[in-house]
């Protein structure tokens, strides 16, 4: 079955990789900003605020695309330059 696949802008999304352990039941890497810093305050997009500088999208069904630099794909220093 082909489903069709629209690409509408402007979501007002709310995505992290910041989630405390034991939060959530499955689980979920780790932002590399915050890993950096040793924070939990980096978001991917938070609702009706902001977007983080380093996101790239969602890709199905729960990836984040970061290219937060340094950390390997997509955006690290092993990738080309955008
Ligand atoms: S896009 Fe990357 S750097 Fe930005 S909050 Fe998400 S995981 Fe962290």
């Amino acid at each position: 079955m082909d489903a069709q696949i629209r690409r509408l802008s402007g979501a007002n999304m709310d995505i992290d990789l910041a989630t405390p352990p034991g939060a959530i039941a499955w689980a979920q890497e780790q932002c590399p900003w915050n890993r950096a810093e040793g924070t939990g305050t980096h978001r991917c997009a938070t609702k009706n605020v902001s977007i983080c500088p380093h996101f790239r999208g969602v890709e199905y069904m729960d990836t984040v695309l970061c290219a937060y630099p340094g950390q390997g794909e997509p955006g690290g220093e092993s990738s080309p330059p955008r």
